[in-house]
């Protein structure tokens, strides 16, 4: 690739600053959660407004219950090379409402605002790296962009799209939010979210006691023995982090229900770790009781293999030329789509958005500065793709 085809990417990207924050206030300042499928279809549209612009190709891919899947792409007509795949989430985990009493604001070099770093930023950028290539026509191979509608509740409606997608893609690049420490992941547990279920026996706790079987009794024993599995030093962590139950106080518990949060770095810890829970839940230590498991959702681990990190080498040679040389690669505990398109054997890099922390919260935060080098880096680790 040559030096001026570079030029002319960077300083394009870099003259794109204020058309990068504004398109960030648009698509902040519409409500999605990831419930909210009108909310998570509107953010769609504003960026299909976006290809539209720049004569990028795009169709949706539609879904019932979650916001429709939307995919962009920047190719010469007729080419069957691998394509590099861009992507990112645009379901927020704040509720409808939320944009209206803290909408997209600016302080200093931070921006504020639902999902600006998780994930707005890191489509923003995505998009305008995709403009880029359409504009100067100088990319080395296809650049396919998706869209997911459903990522902050374990991509229920996404992961097959997401699988599908990154089978057929030479390399992935996840745009999360950068960590604040600056540099991207290039390792994340895996998580599966489980829901389950106690039946007792109902009976009055003064009259009939010994008529009673007490489901949140076995809760109790439960939430013990599950808890105990977690393993520090191999990264297993297990959190009932919800429980509910009980008809009243003076009611032996008829039912009773907890919910579990598994993390785990190794991916041969998840059968084992699931075998022992499902043995917890099939054990009473209450007699007469029983109880069921469910699975809600899951995320795979994205675990750095050789090919991802020789993507990662040449994403960060990219970076320092795009003025980050102290950019490196971290593990990170959360979990995302970036363990499914790992999973299914594609080099994966993660993280590669704009800059910010606090994300899931009100005090959620992004790092203007880092919009125009992280795109650029991002431009850079295209052009120079490592080829097979
Ligand atoms: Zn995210």
């Amino acid at each position: 690739m040559s030096s001026s085809t570079e030029t002319q990417i960077t300083e394009w990207l870099a003259s794109q600053r204020q058309p990068m924050i504004e398109l960030l206030r648009d698509v902040v300042n519409i409500d999605s959660g990831s419930y909210n499928k009108p909310g998570v279809d509107a953010v769609g549209a504003r960026f299909e407004r976006h290809f539209a612009e720049y004569g990028i190709a795009c169709f949706r891919e539609p879904h019932d219950v979650s916001g429709d899947a939307l995919h962009g792409s920047v190719a010469k007509p007729g080419s069957n090379e691998k394509p590099v795949l861009l992507m990112g989430h645009r379901d927020t985990v704040f509720p409808k409402g939320e944009v209206a009493h803290r909408p997209f604001s600016i302080e200093g070099s931070r921006a504020h605002g639902p999902g600006v770093a998780d994930m707005k930023a890191g489509l923003v950028i995505n998009v305008f790296v995709a403009a880029a290539f359409a504009k100067f026509g100088s990319a080395p191979c296809p650049i396919k962009l998706l869209i997911t509608s459903d990522e902050e509740i374990g991509s229920p409606s996404s992961r097959p799209v997401i699988e599908r997608e990154a089978r057929a893609a030479r390399a992935v690049y996840n745009s999360e939010p950068g960590r604040p420490t600056g540099n991207i992941t290039t390792s994340r547990k895996g998580g599966v979210f489980m829901r389950f279920e106690i039946f007792g026996k109902a009976a009055h706790s003064g009259n009939n006691f010994g008529d009673g079987i007490s489901a949140i009794g076995e809760l109790a024993h439960k939430i013990v023995r599950i808890h105990a599995l977690t393993d520090m030093a191999k990264g297993i962590t297990l959190n009932v982090g919800l429980i509910a139950g009980g008809q009243s106080v003076n009611t032996t518990a008829p039912h009773a229900e907890g919910q579990i949060d598994l993390r785990y770095i190794d991916p041969a810890d998840r059968a084992t770790t699931l075998a022992a829970i499902e043995a917890i839940i099939a054990t009473s230590t209450v007699p007469g009781t029983t109880a069921k498991l469910h699975i809600n959702g899951e995320f795979l681990p994205l675990v750095q293999s050789e090919s991802s990190k020789i993507l990662f080498d040449a994403y960060r040679a990219a970076a320092k030329d795009a003025g980050l040389p102290k950019l490196d690669g971290e593990f990170a505990g959360g979990c995302a789509d970036s363990g499914f398109t790992a999973s299914v054997g594609t080099p994966t890099l993660c993280g590669l958005g704009p800059v910010g922390g606090n994300v899931h919260t009100a005090q959620e935060w992004l790092d203007l500065d880092s919009i125009v080098p992280r795109a650029t880096a991002l431009a850079l680790a295209i052009l120079r793709i490592p080829v097979d």
